[in-house]
């Protein structure tokens, strides 16, 4: 049986670890925050028996949950065929943690980074093996989002490339071959170029972001909005990888506004705290507008 150690048990490292388990993978997940790893096994347990709830596990929740092991600490890399980078978006931090998996893991190991944004031949520089470094870039939910970008570094070689490709179809999930390593790759510079033009439109009072959302979904037929996604995404998220955009030079896809930078400073951070340009139940679902905005006038 393959194994896998996921870096970063956040929103995306928990849904990445849940669907390598699910997929047959004995998968390690660690993260530097022990409280983050528990809520991610909580937050997996209730994933896995929804879908065991509607029929479409393959297995008992117990048996893919018993594939899943935390950690404390990177040292289980040595023992891993993958290893998924799920960390912030903050390129120094990841590139201290390819450093750190290089040293750990063995040579044949294929180290991935989940990088929204930074080219991954910059991370692979990090490594003594920027041939067995790759980008996997998830989309979330992770349970629920069927593409991944796979993303070929400078010096990956073709090879591992190919064998990204398999994997994520090893994990019911759909490719898409990003041949050369930009910022953003595809669907993030598409997305931001999207988001960037949507928030200049709140911010000068020409429609409110549940009016765009709206818009987007009957006028492009788009299953969610460009705002109900940066919810789910954080907005802390969407606000590092529009710092790392500007920072790598794709200034023509950063934003222009510092609305996300005043929402993230306000605590706003979209779902997963109960409020970002919506409001949530403690469960997550999104508050019909009047009770939001009876929330926000208390
Ligand atoms: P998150 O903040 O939810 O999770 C990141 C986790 O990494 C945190 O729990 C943090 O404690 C942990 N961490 C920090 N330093 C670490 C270290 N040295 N070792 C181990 N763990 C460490 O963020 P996220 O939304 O899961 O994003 C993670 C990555 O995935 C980012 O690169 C982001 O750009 C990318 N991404 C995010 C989304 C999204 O929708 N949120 C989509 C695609 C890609």
């Amino acid at each position: 049986m393959e194994r896998v150690l996921v870096v970063g048990a956040g929103f995306m490292g928990s849904g990445i670890a849940q669907v390598a388990a699910q997929a047959g993978y004995q998968v390690h997940l660690v993260d530097i925050e022990p409280a983050v790893v528990d809520r991610a096994l909580k937050d997996i347990r209730w994933s896995v028996e929804k879908l065991a709830a509607k029929g479409v596990l393959k297995e008992s929740p117990q048996q893919v949950l018993a594939r899943i092991s935390t950690e404390k600490d990177l040292a289980s890399a040595a023992e891993v065929d993958w290893v998924i980078e799920a960390a912030p978006e903050e390129e120094e931090l990841k590139r201290g943690i390819f450093r750190e998996l290089d040293r750990i893991s063995r040579p044949e190991t294929l180290l991935a980074t989940n990088t929204s944004s930074i080219p991954i031949t910059r991370l692979a520089a990090s490594t003594t093996r920027p041939a067995r470094v790759l980008g996997l870039h998830f989309f979330g939910p992770v349970p629920l989002m069927r593409l991944v970008e796979v993303v070929k570094g400078e010096k990956t070689s073709v090879e591992v490339f190919e064998r990204g490709v398999s994997f994520v179809q090893s994990l019911g999930k759909t490719p898409l071959r990003v041949q050369r390593d930009i910022p953003g790759f595809v669907m993030n510079r598409i997305f931001s170029a999207a988001f960037r033009e949507a928030v200049e439109l709140v911010e000068q009072g020409i429609a409110t972001p549940e009016d765009i959302d709206v818009g987007m979904r009957l006028g492009y037929g788009w299953n969610v909005g460009p705002f109900e996604i940066a919810d789910i995404a954080g907005l802390d998220t969407v606000a590092r990888v529009g710092r790392s955009m500007h920072a790598l030079g794709a200034e023509h896809l950063a934003l222009t506004s510092d609305l996300i930078e005043r929402m993230v400073a306000e605590g706003r951070l979209g779902r997963k705290v109960g409020k970002g340009f919506y409001r949530y139940s403690p469960e997550g679902k999104r508050l019909p507008s009047e009770v939001a905005w009876q929330k926000e006038n208390q």
